[in-house]
């Protein structure tokens, strides 16, 4: 176990994430490519809104749900 806590990834938020939302540019990436945000149940709608009018966002999914299928860390950048 890591004793690294994963933190949303809203602007200025310290929260503990528990939402993974996995999201794709095109434009930049292949279509296979995920990358994720991290976000707390204040903020799940905000950054799941701000991918969803671009058209990036893919998948919402709880973290413990993420990394039972990744077998990993959520961290991507
Ligand atoms: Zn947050």
């Amino acid at each position: 176990m890591s004793d690294e806590t994963p933190i949303c990834s809203a602007k200025g938020c310290r929260t503990a994430a528990i939402w993974v939302l996995a999201w794709n540019n095109p434009k930049l990436h292949t279509p296979e490519r995920r990358k994720t945000w991290l976000a707390c149940e204040e903020h799940r709608e905000h950054l799941s809104q701000f991918l969803g009018v671009r058209g990036f966002l893919k998948d919402v999914v709880t973290l413990d749900e993420w990394e039972r299928d990744r077998g990993g860390s959520a961290a991507d950048g």
